[in-house]
């Protein structure tokens, strides 16, 4: 079976983890504040919190910008529903913005229009969760801009789009964010098994995260209520969480970010193959902003003009007999029994709803060898003609 995606593990991967089986600490030792390190200066941000996963690190990330009852938190319909869940965790209500039918992404113009509704109904959002859908930055100088008049705070979802780069920039710098978060899933761009990392540029924010991927304990007696009482003194000072990231999965993320550039260039490869070949089926190609250029965690092609969901399914069910494991991302949030049983319904987000109708996502992965590639082509030509 050939997959949507998978991780590449080689020997020096393997290696890095097993000198840590073989070191002192599994867990709470060097290589996480090194891993945390590492990837913060890739992006260029100062700051990096690793934890368990990217929805962790949502969670966190929501806390520390004080998302709480009563306020709104808003995102994609189309994504995971790990960006949407992170609002209901704080007990936060989540809203949903539609995308633009070009990128995929949060559309700001249907933001922009949502928030001066927003505004007039005193019910602005405090947290904006911009997804950067199949690893193309959404247009955060925009959504940036919206944020200074209606004064919410931005957590980029970036979960498909480490080594992705907006206006000459790494995703993830945070020029135009509060937080942004990584995933690195075994399916995402870098892998560390489980695990995801949120990074941001204000001290406070890291501060506040690193306290509550741990259970909300500080060891610093600045933040403490009094005195320590002793050397051994820890303090809880909020409720936290035990969010925290094994050292066997951060060394095996170091091991792995030394080849996040040779990971992006090979998907982009594959990518410009595609590209080439779909040119003369009758399929929409995933269009590319000029502003930025993709970290392509997924290839998506919508079937063309007329196409409807069962066309898909039958699209979609040929190429699995083939052996090609085909996925759809996403289903739209609002459209998932939780978010219904909060009032949304279909047609809420139509351009979201189109858009998922035909949606495919092929095969693409470093790995992905050209026969393979050759053959998800062929099949899928076969199909479609
Ligand atoms: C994968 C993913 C997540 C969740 O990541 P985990 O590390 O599996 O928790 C969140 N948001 C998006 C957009 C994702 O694709």
């Amino acid at each position: 079976m050939i997959p949507y995606g998978r991780q590449e593990v080689i020997e020096d991967d393997i290696q890095a983890v097993v000198d840590v089986l073989r070191s002192d600490f599994l867990t709470q030792g060097p290589v996480v504040p090194r891993f945390e390190q590492a990837v913060a200066e890739k992006v260029g941000a100062a700051h990096g919190v690793a934890t368990n996963s990217a929805t962790s690190a949502l969670h966190i990330a929501c806390l520390a910008l004080d998302l709480g009852p009563g306020d709104w938190l808003w995102t994609s319909p189309i994504t995971f529903v790990a960006s949407a869940n992170c609002g209901l965790y704080c007990g936060a209500r989540v809203d949903f913005v539609d995308i633009d039918p070009r990128t995929y992404n949060m559309s700001h113009e249907a933001l922009a229009d949502k928030l001066a509704v927003a505004e007039r109904e005193g019910r602005l959002p405090k947290v904006v969760v911009p997804v950067h859908f199949a690893g193309q930055s959404c247009d955060m100088a925009a959504i940036h801009a919206l944020s200074e008049r209606y004064g919410f705070r931005i957590i980029e979802d970036a979960s498909h789009a480490i080594g992705g780069r907006y206006h000459g920039e790494p995703v993830g710098c945070g020029r135009y964010s509060d937080i942004t978060v990584f995933s690195f899933h075994p399916v995402k761009i870098i892998t560390t098994g489980e695990g995801g990392m949120a990074v941001t540029n204000e001290p406070a924010l890291a501060e506040r995260m690193t306290r509550l991927r741990s259970h909300g304990i500080t060891r610093d007696p600045a933040q403490m209520t009094h005195e320590p009482d002793g050397p051994w003194y820890y303090q809880q000072i909020e409720l936290g969480f035990n969010y925290r990231m094994t050292e066997m999965q951060a060394a095996l993320g170091i091991s792995q970010l030394g080849r996040l550039d040779a990971f992006i260039a090979r998907r982009r490869e594959l990518v410009a193959r595609y590209n080439r070949e779909l040119d003369s089926l009758p399929v929409t190609r995933p269009w590319q902003d000029p502003d930025a250029e993709s970290a392509w965690h997924l290839y998506v092609i919508c079937l063309g003009e007329g196409a409807g969901p069962n066309d898909r399914e039958e699209v979609f069910r040929s190429l699995w007999e083939a052996g090609i494991g085909v996925n759809v991302h996403y289903i739209p949030v609002h459209t998932q029994p939780q978010y219904q049983a909060m009032g949304f319904r279909e047609g809420d987000y139509p351009v979201a709803e189109k858009y998922y109708a035909t949606a495919l996502s092929l095969p693409l992965y470093p790995a992905l060898e050209e026969p393979d590639q050759e053959y998800v082509l062929s099949e899928l030509r076969g199909v479609l003609q």
